[in-house]
Formats: C-alpha cells, sequence, structure tokens
C-alpha cells in the first residue's frame, strides 16, 4: 500500500466525466464533502457525444442552471433512431424542452465542472486511481501517486473498463464487439459537405471552430476491432468505399474507432460501492444515449446518496438507486442493439433487400404520432417512470404553479432548485414538516395540475423531479416518514 492515509471524504467519485461532475455536484449541492479523482491531467477537447436530449436539459432546468447549456449550444427539434429517414419529433413531448440539444460533450463536462467546483465540490485531475477496498465501515481508494484514502461511499463513473466496479466483483455481462464505426474531425471541408455525405451514407456534422464530423460505417472495415489504431489514409478510403469520394477531408484533428460491445453491471451497489454512466453501462452510441443516460443515473444517485451519509436515508432509499435505474439501463443497451441490428444488417448483402423493407416499415409505423411520441419519450427520458404506472415514481412536466410563501414562482422547477423535497399542500393546512433541511413546504394558491394529481391535498416531489407520493393530507406525514426519514437525526 501507498503513503499515508489523508482526511477522511464523505464521498470519492471516480472519474470526472459528464456522470462524475454532475454527480459531484449533486453531492455538492446538497452539503455532503466529495473529492473527484481523474486520471487525465486536464479537461478533453475531443468530444465523443454531440447531443442534450430533453430530459437531461430539464434536470438541469431543475437545478436552475439550463441557461448555461443553451447559451453554448443550438437546438435540433427531434433526433433519429437506426438513422431512420423519420425523425422522433421531441416537439410533440409534454416539456418545456421538446429538442435535442447540440453541445459538444467537452462543453457539457466545462459547464458541469465549473458548476460542481462553485458548489465546493474538489475536483482532482492527475490522479490514476489503482486499487479500491471495501472495509467495514468505510473504502480505501489507492492512487498511483502512492496515496491512500478514505471514504465513506465510494462511486465508480470510471467509463467502461471501471476499476470500482471490478473491485467490486460486479459482473459486467453482455456481448462482445461485432462491429466498429469511425470518426473524424477534419478541417477543411465544402460548404456542402455535410449535405453531400449524408447523400452518400457518410454522416457529417458541423463542430464548433469550423471543424466537420464524419462519421462512417465501411462494410469493408467494419469488423476491425475498435482498438485497433485509426490512420488518417484508412479513414479516407472508407470514406471513398462508401460515399465514392473523401470529401477533400485534410489535417484531421481526431480520429476514432467505436464499437457496439454491449453490457450491464449485474448490479449497481455492492456495499459501499457503488457505479454509474458508462461504468454501469456501455452500448453503441446509436441515438445518443449514452452520457444522457449517465446524468439521469447521476440525478437519481446523487440526493439518495447524499441522503445515506447525512443520516436520514430511509430503509432502502440507496438500494433504490439500482432497482430505478438499472431497468432504464437495460431499456435503453437493447434499444441500441435494434437499432445495431437494423444499420449492420443493410451492410450485408444477403440481408440487404429485406432489412431494408423492414426500414421502410418502421419508417412508416414512425409517421403515426403516437408510435413516435412513444419512442420519442423513451430515447429522451421523458417517459422514464420509476414506479408501476401509479402517478407515484412519475416525472413530473413543469407545470405552472404559484406558492404562497414565494412570490414570483411559476413554474413548478423553480421550486426545485436546491436540491430538496418538495412538499406541495393544495389547499388544506397542516404543521411543520420538521424536516426544513431536506424539505421545502409550500402552499400551492394557483396549479394546473394533470388530471391524475387534481384530486391531491398534498404531494411531495422527490429532488430529482419524479413524484414520490400524492394523497390526502392525513397520510402526509406517513409519506415525509417513509421518503425523508425521522424528523430528528441522532447526531
Ligand atoms: C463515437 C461516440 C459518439 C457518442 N455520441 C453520444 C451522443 O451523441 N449522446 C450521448 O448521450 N452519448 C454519446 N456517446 C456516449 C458518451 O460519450 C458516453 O456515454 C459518456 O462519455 C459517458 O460518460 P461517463 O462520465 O459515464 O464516462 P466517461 O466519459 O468515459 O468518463 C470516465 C472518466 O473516468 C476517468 N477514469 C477512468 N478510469 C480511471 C481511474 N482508474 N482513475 C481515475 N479516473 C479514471 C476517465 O479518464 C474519464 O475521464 C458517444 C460515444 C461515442 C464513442
Amino acid at each position: 500500500m501507498g503513503g499515508t492515509q489523508t482526511v477522511h471524504t464523505d464521498v470519492i467519485v471516480v472519474g470526472a466525466g459528464p456522470t462524475g461532475l454532475l454527480l459531484a455536484a449533486e453531492l455538492a449541492l446538497a452539503g455532503v464533502g466529495v473529492r473527484v479523482l481523474e486520471r487525465n491531467d486536464a479537461p478533453t477537447s475531443q468530444s465523443r457525444a454531440l447531443t442534450l436530449h430533453p430530459r437531461s436539459i430539464e434536470v438541469m432546468d431543475l437545478r436552475g442552471i439550463a441557461d448555461r447549456f443553451l447559451a453554448r449550444g443550438h437546438t435540433l427539434p427531434g433526433w433519429h433512431f437506426a438513422g431512420l429517414k423519420t425523425r422522433l419529433d421531441f416537439t410533440a413531448l409534454d416539456t418545456r424542452h421538446g429538442y435535442t440539444l447540440f453541445l459538444e460533450q467537452a462543453r457539457t463536462e466545462e459547464l458541469l465542472d465549473a458548476r460542481a467546483r462553485e458548489l465546493g465540490a474538489e475536483i482532482v485531475r492527475g490522479c490514476q486511481v489503482t486499487a479500491v477496498r471495501q472495509e467495514p465501515d468505510s473504502v480505501v481508494v489507492e492512487t498511483a501517486r502512492g496515496e491512500a484514502l478514505r471514504a465513506s461511499y465510494v462511486v465508480g463513473c470510471d467509463g467502461g473498463r471501471s476499476i470500482v466496479r471490478q473491485a467490486a466483483g460486479i459482473p459486467f455481462d453482455g456481448t462482445d464487439e461485432t462491429l466498429s464505426g469511425m470518426l473524424g474531425d477534419f478541417a477543411v471541408t465544402g460548404p456542402d459537405a455535410a449535405r453531400s455525405a449524408e447523400a452518400h451514407g457518410v454522416l457529417a456534422v458541423p463542430l464548433e471552430g469550423g471543424l466537420t464530423r464524419f462519421v462512417v460505417v465501411d462494410p469493408e472495415r467494419m469488423r476491425v476491432p475498435s482498438d485497433q489504431p485509426l490512420t488518417y489514409e484508412e479513414f479516407r478510403q472508407a470514406l471513398t468505399n462508401v460515399a465514392g469520394t473523401d470529401f477533400d477531408v485534410a489535417e484531421p484533428h481526431w480520429l476514432s474507432r467505436f464499437g457496439n460491445a454491449t453490457r450491464l453491471a449485474g448490479r449497481y451497489r455492492q456495499g459501499r460501492l457503488l457505479v454509474a454512466g458508462d461504468a454501469a453501462h456501455i452500448h453503441f452510441p446509436a441515438a445518443g444515449q449514452g452520457l444522457n443516460t449517465g446524468l439521469q443515473d447521476a440525478m437519481n444517485l446523487g440526493w439518495k446518496l447524499a441522503a445515506q451519509v447525512k443520516g436520514w436515508a430511509p430503509e432502502g432509499l440507496l438500494d433504490s438507486y439500482d432497482a430505478e435505474r438499472r431497468p432504464v439501463g437495460a431499456a435503453v443497451t437493447a434499444n441500441t442493439e435494434v437499432q445495431t441490428l437494423l444499420m449492420e444488417l443493410t451492410l450485408v448483402p444477403q440481408y440487404h433487400r429485406p432489412v431494408m423493407a423492414l426500414r421502410g416499415m418502421l419508417d412508416g409505423l414512425l409517421r403515426i404520432g403516437e408510435v413516435n411520441r412513444n419512442l420519442a419519450a423513451s430515447v429522451s427520458a421523458i417517459g422514464t417512470h420509476y414506479g408501476d404506472g401509479s402517478p407515484a415514481g412519475a416525472r413530473l412536466p413543469d407545470l405552472a404553479i404559484s406558492v404562497a410563501e414565494r412570490p414570483g414562482v411559476e413554474r413548478l422547477y423553480q421550486l426545485l432548485h436546491d436540491g430538496r423535497f418538495l412538499l406541495v399542500r393544495t389547499g388544506k393546512q397542516a404543521g411543520a414538516s420538521g424536516r426544513e433541511d431536506r424539505v421545502e413546504t409550500v402552499t400551492a394558491t394557483a396549479w394546473q395540475p394533470s388530471p391524475d394529481l387534481e384530486e391531491a391535498e398534498a404531494l411531495l416531489v422527490r429532488p430529482d423531479g419524479h413524484l414520490a407520493w400524492a394523497g390526502p393530507i392525513e397520510a402526509e406525514q406517513q409519506a415525509l416518514l417513509d421518503w425523508t426519514g425521522a424528523a430528528a437525526v441522532a447526531p
């Protein structure tokens, strides 16, 4: 073992990707001590992901920071599924943010890094974690710098090869890679490159700083393992094979291969160790869901882990992270496998014709409003429901509301900025909740509930914007106890 044990931290987060940074921000917001350990010396300027989907913007809105992201990117009305011609229409969703925000991953990370730091999280770069060991009351984390750090909990947000997941002995079952694609960011392209590339089966997307990203799957090279280095010559050849031209690309800024290995962690928690983001699920980057799913993991876990550290978490609250988020991870990995199949088989000569016919049929189905809305709700995560279909567990839209205690508030999400539960009383009054450190109580003077909430005399909204409970005022105390623990916390 390495050098001296330093001070005890409440939570160590391994990895300063988007998942780790948002989790750190959420923990710090809840007043929990958090230290992020990241092996890279500096933030990366290379962006794998390019999109933030509607629920990701909503969760930024829940914390009052959506404008920071919106100011840096531009919006598109929807997104694709399996590259089908008919796009998913995000404008039809029940949200104020019915669009995809086109924002490079490097910018998203920059904004989340700043947010985490301003709330007091410590982010240590150039610090690779080399070992993680659980002890009965804490976890010891060893680093390549020779330190041994101690924390109450450790969360692995350290990507697909997660050392935390491995140390926890959590299985990562799924399927090995069978297919790889290539991406290249280039400075020199003609003005019509994007349009012309798309017509030739190559995706081309304008990036910041005059760069264009080309994404290509070349049938002749699609079985090359993704860990094999990609050269400029190979990339140009792949463009020529697929599109009949290399679009005069020159000066690559970044070349990378990516694969379709698909795996899901067998558990998201093992004692004092947890995993989130790519450490918990990997898949082909189809329909831009990986980063977005990691952000939702972080929003679900942050307040639960904070409650555990603070000592008021009701029995089972921390385990509900696995119960709520693993099914979402399973659904995302499944839909990316479907998309990969729909794309890959078009490149295999004997399946090309029937698969093109199948794609045509699916295109037709996506033109039916309700079908499109359903899939859009799933890909955008607007449809995520942590329950059995009853109101409890549902994501609450940003409904219009006025409350007596806070003049000027016009919508629900404005009441969730500080990350506490929100108890909304809609008519009858009751006493104080006795949990002001974790619950804000307001009285609605006007509000527009969905029909299934119209009868509720009180509702309890979770810090992640999902409904915990709705019902008569007499049942409020029990709901508070079930979700927010006893009023008095032992020191
Ligand atoms: C080509 C491509 C395009 C994509 N496009 C999209 C898209 O449009 N939309 C979308 O939502 N997703 C997309 N994704 C997926 C997205 O990039 C990932 O899902 C996302 O980066 C996961 O974030 P994360 O924070 O969980 O993990 P990562 O971003 O992988 O971050 C993990 C961090 O942990 C650090 N780390 C690892 N091991 C250690 C260690 N031992 N000690 C310390 N630090 C460590 C790493 O250096 C890294 O910074 C795409 C992926 C690819 C490959």
